[in-house]
């Protein structure tokens, strides 16, 4: 391929929406374009791109004996409501209507389409397990999408469902399927750690998500280096602090004016943080058997929402901070200084390690004043009582006890253990080996295709582009003419473009009639892994040999760089 043909628009400027180094990199050089906020399509190289991690995908999954197919994006709403998730999901299901009014999304997931398959296609055990995939592009109407292709509205997504006849075929399905993210991500060149997760809006009963490590990724991981435990902080479970026993000693009202943060509170009254309540506040829509929540945790602890979302057994989008004055005149609430001896006509979660705590200081729910020596049982009691805590860093690792490490990561793929969630709701069944009928037990296991191609980006780069890694590049070798209208420098280049596309190396040919600074500096940008420059020396056929991940390049005989440099493709481009 030569340049001077191909459809490139590299930029000099920083893209003024872009923030992250992936995002930046990838519109700089023409990878991706943006359409509108959250939608991007992809240019000939990003394109290429893409292909090679779709590739990798595809040879993992076939050779754990799933199957590809490729369902539509738009789905019928009759199915969501059947599955009960047309309203659980929210305002980020992407919801159209048809001219005659009927209601569809466009698929963020196909949990329901590919039940729907299994139950009309599965019978019998004898047609057990399957595992049926797809690439295809899934929409999520997110609230703030951002960081280009790692949070965007449109997005390509691998999905794989798993129909097992038992939950034990169901632990080798999830297994296989573990074993080959590992493998996709590993052969992607991504630093990874998969570790323990949430189910969210997908629900079912065990969960781990990959994660590339990156400071910019939006998940927080907890992790042991003394153990095997990781989670992400969502779903890390936090060991109940034991405090010294004390005699439980009479409430009383005290004065604390100006003490609404808990720091602030502590100072005033001279005692430790951890001696004190937090109250958060909450209004809760649409969920008939709630409307107020008042949750409770140590004052030294954070919130940990998806744990309270868990507790209360309703979708994240359907809770939010309360208004606290509205919230007040029903309950008794006062923001800042609400406790739970106070309250009524509101829900009370109370973190569990609350229950064994003495003598605490919460708030009076009246302005300006607090009460000393609240204690669970005798003074309140928990509607709900759970874990509650966000875990931190140096927190007891609940397997093992040693402190606990926190990193952050890109999550870049998913795979749940969904059993009969959804063949119970839409009774996809089968017939066991007795003819007795039994749901089918399932799995789904997602990539963020286009998020992984940003997670690569963002572990592989340098202030002057991109460096990707040989099994991903769009190309492998970039042959740079340095002067277009010299005939020695054009016929050497020409030839070793031919030679190493003989060799099946994928190459380009910087034939472009631009300053040699240009194409040096597109080459680093577009993160080609070789770079074979023909320059003055070509009719010696000395060229210089570079690598896109090493600083310095070498003088070599012609033929000497292209057996380099197929030896280097070859050695790496499996990943
Ligand atoms: P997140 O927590 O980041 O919103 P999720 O847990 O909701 O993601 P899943 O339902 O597990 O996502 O989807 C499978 C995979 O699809 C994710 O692991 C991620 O790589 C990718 N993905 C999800 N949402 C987006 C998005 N808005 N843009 C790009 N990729 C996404
Ligand atoms: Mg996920």
């Amino acid at each position: 391929m030569k340049l001077s043909n191909m459809h490139l628009k590299t930029l000099r400027e920083v893209p003024t929406e872009a923030e992250i180094s992936s995002h930046i990199l990838l519109l700089r050089a023409n990878m991706i374009r943006k359409l509108v906020s959250g939608v991007y399509g992809f240019m000939p190289m990003g394109n290429r791109v893409l292909q090679k991690i779709e590739a990798i995908i595809r040879e993992e999954m076939d050779a754990k004996g799933a199957q590809e197919i490729l369902m539509s994006a738009v789905q019928p709403a009759e199915l969501w409501q059947e599955s009960g998730r047309w309203n659980a999901y929210g305002p980020e299901l992407w919801r159209v209507q048809d001219r005659h009014g009927r209601d569809f999304c466009l698929g963020p997931t196909h949990e329901e389409i590919f039940t729907d398959i299994a139950r009309s296609e599965i019978s019998s055990y004898r047609q057990l397990p399957q595992n049926l995939y797809q690439i295809q592009t899934k929409y999520r109407d997110e609230k703030r999408p951002r960081f280009g292709l790692i949070r965007s509205r449109e997005f390509i997504m691998k999905d794989a469902y798993s129909f097992d006849k038992d939950w034990e075929g169901l632990d080798k399905s999830y297994d296989d399927m573990y074993d080959a993210y590992e493998k996709v991500f590993t052969r992607c060149g991504l630093t990874f750690r998969a570790v323990e997760a949430d189910s969210g809006a997908i629900g079912g009963s065990n969960s781990h998500e990959f994660c590339a490590l990156s400071d910019i990724g939006e998940s927080v991981i907890a992790y042991c280096d003394h153990c095997d435990m990781a989670a992400t902080d969502e779903r890390a479970v936090c060991v109940d602090e034991k405090m010294p026993a004390e005699d439980e000693l009479a409430m009383e009202e005290v004065f604390t004016p100006e003490t609404k943060s808990i720091e602030d509170l502590a100072k005033f009254l001279n005692v430790e943080e951890k001696k004190t309540i937090k109250a958060l506040l909450f209004e809760v829509f649409d969920q008939p058997q709630y409307k107020y929540v008042a949750a409770f945790v140590r004052g030294d602890r954070e919130l940990n929402m998806i744990k309270l979302v868990n507790a209360l057994d309703i979708p994240e989008h359907a809770i939010d901070f309360a208004d606290e004055a509205a919230m007040g005149v029903v309950t008794g609430a006062v923001g800042g200084f609400t406790g739970p001896t106070g309250l009524h006509d509101c829900t009370i979660v109370v973190d569990s390690e609350l229950i064994e705590a003495k003598n605490m200081v919460a708030g009076a729910c009246k302005v300006d004043h607090h009460i000393k020596n609240v204690n669970y049982g005798r003074d309140y009691k928990g509607d709900i009582i759970a874990d509650l805590k966000l875990i931190k860093e140096g927190d007891p690792c609940p397997k093992c006890g040693a402190p606990i490490k926190m990193a952050r990561g890109i999550e870049v793929g998913q795979v749940f253990k969904l059993g009969t969630k959804y063949s119970d709701s839409m009774h996809a069944v089968f017939k066991d080996e007795n003819m007795n009928e039994k749901p089918l037990v399932m799995g789904c296991y997602g990539i963020g295709v286009t998020r992984t191609m940003s997670a690569i980006v963002e572990q592989h780069h340098d202030d002057n582009g991109i460096i990707w890694p040989v099994s991903v590049a769009p190309y492998h070798v970039i042959v740079t003419l340095v002067n277009s209208k010299d005939e020695t420098q054009c016929a050497l280049a020409e030839e070793l473009h031919d030679t190493l596309l003989a060799k099946g190396i994928e190459v380009i040919l910087d034939d472009r009639d631009e300053r040699a600074g240009v194409k040096f500096k597109d080459a680093d940008l577009l993160g080609i892994p070789v770079r074979i420059t023909v320059g003055k020396k070509a009719g010696e056929r000395v060229v210089e040999y570079k690598l896109r991940s090493e600083a310095q390049s070498v003088d070599k005989d012609a033929d000497q760089a292209v057996a380099d440099a197929v030896e280097f493709i070859n050695a790496n481009r499996r990943g």
